[in-house]
């Protein structure tokens, strides 16, 4: 169970954290149990991992990560008394209920196996707990048995600032939406967003979701510093905001990918036949589609969908995940091409490959990718920025919307599709992203942040910076 030896240590602070009275100093883990919260947690561990600590991390057995690709770092596994009991959720409603739900189930479980790992490892040892900002219960527990925390949150520094705006955002009258007129107005003290970009889930999930972003904010506030995976040059202004607004410290160490691209978090298969099938396209031809892990559309939308790719003759490596469409409940190794309207495959061959997972960040990496039809995502908005690839959003719910707009007006590096998919728009959209005019601008914009990126996360940049001050805060707790 002890982890393995550290590998090379990087920096000044690295080397105390490596050498404290010989032993190795500790991080504690605990991702919330979804693809885009494990990702950046798994690539925060491999951070703290070359900077000389030793990585172990919490999971319930729900969306478990998978040990055996990471035999650097120790795996405690944290009962939910929930698994194989619930099917996985498919609303944002039942996301928000699950995260709740999560929170109670693993408390008890999570206090055990912490002061188990407490009582081995000895308490001196173990510099802090890192948990997502989802998990105020685990915050509160290790609170409790003495443990210093940090708080990840995997989303952007202008959405947690939404979060703390949200009582005022409520009493004001923006939330909860009474009437569709309503969500094109703008929030003035939160610009650019306006309220359609906010975090809500309609009138009778109101309360759930004031809830969820309060706990958001609690387990920040309890904790003694917040993580962000963002960087400088992507959102200064908001991160300014945000270090007027509280009272810890934060810390913008992002893109996380970029320090750690062989963190593999991945809970579904990668499908890397792709990759050999892009390396014999022209460069900056190819147009990546994909939703996420989460994210759904209805039988009607996917074949607008699946017809829009097809009339734009824009070749693309489209990722149709088991579970992408609502009224389908697809078993995980249904071929995907059954989902896939009759016709589309013999009309599309040659010029298009659907895969069920795609290695994302190699997929944004590669020369003959142009352009991105994405969810907005965090991670898949910072993967492709951080590649120079300007995208198409459909933001569907969460933060994807807020991504979705600074996406378009404030980096300009894409734009939105917006209203009832319908398969002329989608071609139309599709061809005004891989033009030369239009989506050269935007390509444009994109390096530039692609080049701001990789500057950030060089040596002395604003990340690696903020990663120098974390680590030597993590020592100091
Ligand atoms: N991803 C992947 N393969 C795919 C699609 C997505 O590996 O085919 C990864 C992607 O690189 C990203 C994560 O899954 O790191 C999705 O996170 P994001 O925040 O974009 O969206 P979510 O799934 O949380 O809605």
């Amino acid at each position: 169970m002890t982890p393995p030896p550290s590998p090379a240590v990087e920096g000044g602070a690295a080397a105390a954290a490596a050498g404290h009275g010989g032993r190795e100093r500790h991080v504690l883990l605990f991702p919330l149990p979804y693809q885009g919260h494990i990702n950046p947690m798994l690539r925060l561990a491999g951070v703290l991992r070359a900077r000389g600590f030793a990585v172990t991390v919490f999971h319930t057995h729900f969306n478990a990560p998978d040990a055996a690709r990471h035999p650097e770092h120790r795996f405690v596994a944290v009962p939910d008394g929930m698994s194989g009991a619930r099917p996985p959720p498919v609303s944002v409603g039942d996301v928000v209920k699950h995260i709740r739900a999560l929170n109670a189930a693993c408390e008890a479980a999570f206090r055990d196996r912490l002061a188990a790992v407490l009582a081995e490892y000895s308490r001196d040892a173990v510099a802090c707990l890192v948990a997502d900002a989802h998990l105020l219960r685990m915050v509160e527990v290790a609170r409790r048995l003495a443990v210093p925390t940090l708080v990840l949150r995997t989303g952007s520094a202008a959405c947690f600032a939404s979060f703390l705006a949200y009582p005022l955002l409520c009493d004001k009258g923006y939330l909860p939406v009474q009437e569709s007129s309503q969500l094109d107005m703008p929030v003035s003290e939160l610009p650019p967003y306006r309220v359609r970009d906010l975090m809500h889930i309609g009138r009778d999930g109101h309360e759930l979701m004031c809830e969820l972003l309060a706990r958001a904010v609690a387990a920040v506030k309890l904790s003694s510093g917040l993580i962000l995976n963002t960087f400088d040059a992507l959102e200064a202004p908001e991160l300014a905001k945000l270090r007027r607004d509280l009272a810890v410290p934060v810390f913008d160490i992002g893109p996380l990918h970029r320090f750690s691209p062989a963190a593999d978090g991945s809970l579904l298969h990668q499908d890397r036949s792709c990759l050999a099938w892009l390396d014999a396209q022209a460069a900056e031809s190819v147009l990546y589609v994909s939703f996420g892990s989460l994210a759904s559309m209805g039988a009607r939308e996917l074949v607008e969908t699946a017809w829009g790719i097809a009339g734009s003759g824009v070749p693309f490596l489209w990722v149709v995940r088991p579970g992408l469409v609502r009224s389908r409940r697809a078993a995980p190794d249904e071929p995907t091409r059954l989902l896939l309207p009759e016709g589309f495959e013999a009309a599309t061959r040659r010029r298009g490959v659907v895969v069920a997972w795609a290695p994302q960040e190699e997929v944004l990496r590669h020369r003959a990718v142009g352009g991105f039809w994405t969810h907005s995502g965090w991670n898949s908005t910072t993967e492709s920025l951080a590649e120079g690839v300007p995208m198409l959003c459909r933001p569907s719910f969460g933060d994807q919307m807020g991504n979705a707009r600074y996406v378009e007006h404030v980096w300009k590096a894409g734009f939105e599709v917006g209203g009832e998919l319908e398969r002329g728009a989608v071609e139309a959209a599709i061809r005004r992203l891989m033009a030369e005019s239009d989506g050269g601008e935007m390509r444009a914009r994109a390096r530039d942040l692609k080049k701001a990126a990789a500057e950030c996360t060089g040596k002395a940049g604003s990340s690696e910076t903020a990663i120098v001050k974390m680590v030597t805060h993590m020592l100091s707790l």
